[in-house]
């Protein structure tokens, strides 16, 4: 990892600090897991400026990876479309975004891809890689080329995207719900964007 790649972590980790991003407490996963840990990049995302700052880094470690030429962005929703407009931005390219109808991805919106075209595929947060890979696949529906993957938070190992450029790397615990610790302590388990309990 370069010293920029360094440096760009601590500054994403920081930010997502002090943005409420980094949640710690009792999160029952959309895995069915439970975590001490949960990212809800939105609240970085919500202040233009953290949006166009992993924008821009984002942009720049796609470089310093060699994966120009990049001829469009393409994120998921809802996650990744803020980010991929602003990696797009930054690329100076254009960006799209992928919807689900009737349970699939798709490009609705008049959206299109030229064969050949190489698509960077952008995401808020990568754990298991599936929308991305279904984004991808989605992109080569339309024959489009895949540069590679980007996204603000690497938070699993095991999704097999390759190449993928993050900002910030993260491993947190993960629990099966019977032997889960904080659930054994006797706290709730609370589904991450709900409001939780009442205190
Ligand atoms: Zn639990």
């Amino acid at each position: 990892m370069s010293l920029s790649a360094v440096s760009s972590a601590q500054e994403v980790e920081a930010r997502l600090h002090e943005t409420g991003a980094l949640l710690h407490g009792h999160f029952l996963l959309s895995s069915g897991l439970h975590s001490d840990q949960y990212i809800q990049c939105a609240r970085l995302l919500s202040y233009p400026q953290h949006a166009e700052f992993a924008g821009k880094a984002l942009a720049a470690a796609c470089r310093e990876r060699g994966l120009q030429p990049i001829d469009v962005v393409l994120g998921p929703a809802l996650g990744g479309i803020v980010i991929a407009h602003e990696v797009a931005r930054a690329l100076g390219v254009r960006a799209l975004f992928a919807e689900r109808e009737a349970g699939a991805l798709t490009l609705r919106r008049g959206f299109a891809m030229s064969p050949g075209e190489r698509v960077l595929i952008v995401e808020d947060v990568i754990t298991t890689g599936g929308s991305a890979v279904e984004t991808a696949t989605l992109a080569q529906a339309h024959g489009a080329r895949i540069a590679g993957y980007a996204a603000i938070v690497e938070r699993g190992s095991d999704h097999g995207l390759q190449p993928l450029c993050a900002l910030w790397r993260v491993r947190p615990q993960v629990f099966a719900a019977e032997a889960c610790p904080l659930c054994q302590a006797g706290s709730p388990a609370i589904k991450p964007g709900s409001r939780g309990p009442k205190p």
